[in-house]
């Protein structure tokens, strides 16, 4: 697999559009292969793309899209799917773009108003997230999808202080402001708001080698939540794939083998060059001496005619 990665010199950016020479460049954390060097995407922007593709049967007739803390990568792909309201939510000013302030607890938003509703690191910074669940599923529309993202820990329960001192929440949840690190239990917190879920990863759902060639985090976890209760079956990877896995996995692996053939035929292609080369330069140097020889026999016989 390592082979294949070290092989792969272009990518495909999916917030973008575009083919990226080399490698993304490193992400904010130094962490290699994970900034857009176009629109500055992260990972999981660039699932998030691929997700609302997947998600498009859903997604049709969109009426009130809704981005908690939105960011400047995901708010151009919530636009083009074309509803006919967008709003951006977030607790306080920074330098994004947002509609309205407001706590993910208390949303200004009437119920069942939301066909889309995508909040990605937020609910670790919440004290009482699961208030701001029920919130979510209050507004959320009978056939609306919540898309969720938060830090996890999976085989562990959730580590939570809200009172933690900011040193200790920064050894604790990585963060000076996050008040908690998930474990397995966030299903339960959120099937008790009235979300029904299912866990999906970029493995999963597109494969391996497509985990590598967008430039996606194999561990990300996102939360596909719509109402109801329990938590269904995640897609984890490791698992039988998909039908669209297994058909990326087979045409990039293709991909790879053709680009490796590639190589090889310009590495073959360089070293006839160098050898062409080489037999040029002997070339000119047995002209040079040939035509040094030349003068050298011509000065002799004049040499020879003076004396006689
Ligand atoms: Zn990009």
């Amino acid at each position: 697999m390592s082979t294949t990665r070290e092989h792969a010199s272009r990518t495909y950016c999916t917030v973008c559009g575009t083919m990226v020479s080399r490698r993304f460049r490193p992400g904010p954390d130094g962490r290699p292969d994970a900034t857009c060097p176009r629109c500055r995407s992260l990972e999981r922007h660039r699932f998030l793309a691929l997700l609302l593709g997947m998600l498009a049967p859903d997604l049709r007739d969109l009426d009130l899209v809704v981005e908690i803390a939105p960011s400047r990568q995901t708010t151009p792909m919530l636009d083009r799917l074309g509803a006919r309201r967008r709003i951006s939510l977030d607790a306080g000013y920074d330098s994004r773009d947002v509609d309205a302030l407001a706590s993910v607890c208390r949303l200004p938003l009437r119920d069942a108003s939301v066909d889309l509703l995508v909040c990605y690191h937020v609910l670790e910074h919440v004290p009482d997230d699961c208030a701001a669940m029920r919130e979510i599923a209050r507004v959320l529309s009978p056939d609306g999808i919540a898309l969720l993202e938060v830090p996890i820990r999976v085989g562990v329960g959730t580590d939570e202080d809200v009172d933690a001192p900011e040193e200790e929440r920064l050894r604790r949840f990585g963060q000076r402001d996050h008040v908690r690190w998930y474990g397995d239990d966030i299903d339960d917190r959120l099937s008790a708001a009235g979300l029904a879920t299912v866990r999906v990863t970029p493995p999963a759902l597109l494969g391996d080698a497509a985990v590598r060639w967008f430039g996606l985090m194999a561990g990300e976890v996102v939360w596909i939540a719509r109402h109801g209760s329990g938590a269904a079956p995640a897609m984890l990877a490791g698992g039988p794939g998909t039908g669209l896995s297994v058909a990326l996995d087979a045409l990039i692996t293709d991909l790879d083998h053709t680009r490796e053939r590639l190589d090889r035929a310009r590495a073959r292609a360089d070293r006839v060059a160098a050898q062409r080369d080489a037999l040029r330069a002997r070339l000119d140097r047995t002209r040079e001496e040939l035509a040094v020889a030349r003068r050298g026999g011509v000065l002799t016989r004049l040499r020879r005619a003076v004396h006689l």
